[in-house]
């Protein structure tokens, strides 16, 4: 629990006034609309979009479980009806803490296969370390490659590409608002990102994700990271330049035969690095280097 505690943070310092603790009776869930029918909920955790219309609300993610009653009352404050489905963008406890709330309440749940593997096995070690989740937090409809809804005068396709920050990431598409939900597959103005290696991130997935997801953008798209404020595609552009930049400066000196003691003694992500970053140059570059380690990823259809 201690850990947990702790972890929580760290995600939490995503948003950088929480860093302290997250002491979530001050937590305030501020909401931004960035579309007719679509919305960004600020809070303690990832970011949570909304659909919202006349066939009810989808929530894109929850944050922790003693938010549950704010969230809901932001929802109501937007007009919005109720919560009928939630869509998990990836399994982190910062983006599912409120699942068993929902989930008894009689929200249906859906997300990647391996988000409900993942929270039924729990994690012991890592930055993202989890107790096994209970039944009801469980997502009940799984897919692999993705699913759309067609609903609120609107087609919000869930896509799964090879993930990158886990195994097991959703970012959203909204056709006709132009609005893309990255999940953490994005944290604007975060530095570098956090490639969860233990859950089946992989940082060169990463990049092929962000190829896809920018294929679906145009200038005008807004783009909700999983942190940070809302983007645009410039900066998913930028962001995957970043960390394609980063893999090659880790891969060439890996092609060279140099040991990974080396790379990290000299360090050569530090010029990139932001101040107070939650990942830092180092443990980047460990990530990138697991994940030149780490088999491709399987052949699939997009
Ligand atoms: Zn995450």
């Amino acid at each position: 629990m201690r850990l947990t505690i702790s972890a929580a943070a760290v995600l939490a310092a995503s948003v950088p006034a929480a860093a302290q603790s997250p002491d979530f009776s001050k937590v305030e869930i501020k909401a931004e609309v960035v579309a007719p029918g679509v919305a960004v909920l600020f809070g303690a955790g990832g970011n949570i979009g909304l659909s919202y219309g006349e066939d009810g609300s989808v929530l894109i993610d929850d944050q922790f479980a003693p938010l549950t009653d704010k969230i809901l009352a932001a929802v109501a404050g937007l007009g919005a009806k109720p919560v009928k489905y939630l869509v998990n963008t990836h399994w982190h406890y910062d983006h599912t803490g409120g699942n068993e709330n929902l989930g008894k309440a009689g929200v249906t749940i859906f997300a990647h296969e391996n988000v409900r593997v993942r929270m039924i096995a729990g994690s012991a070690s890592g930055i993202a370390a989890a107790k096994p989740a209970p039944p009801a937090a469980l997502p009940v409809v799984t897919y692999q490659n993705g699913v759309s809804f067609h609903l609120n005068g609107d087609r919000i396709d869930a896509i799964h590409t090879h993930g990158g920050h886990t195994d097991g990431d959703t970012a959203l598409y909204w056709r006709k608002a132009n609005v893309l939900h990255t999940g953490d597959l994005m944290m604007n103005g975060m530095g570098f990102p956090f490639i969860d290696t233990n859950s089946g991130g992989n940082a060169r997935h990463l990049v092929h994700t962000l190829d896809q997801l920018i294929k679906v953008t145009t200038p005008q798209t807004k783009v909700i990271p999983g942190h940070g404020p809302v983007g645009t595609q410039a900066d998913l552009i930028a962001w995957r330049g970043m960390i394609a930049q980063s893999i090659d400066l880790i891969s060439a000196r890996k092609a060279k035969g140099q040991t990974l003691e080396a790379v990290l003694a000299d360090n050569p992500l530090k010029p990139m690095e932001k101040p107070k970053a939650f990942i830092n140059a180092e443990t980047f570059a460990k990530a990138i280097w697991a994940s030149l380690d780490a088999k491709p990823a399987p052949a699939h259809k997009h």
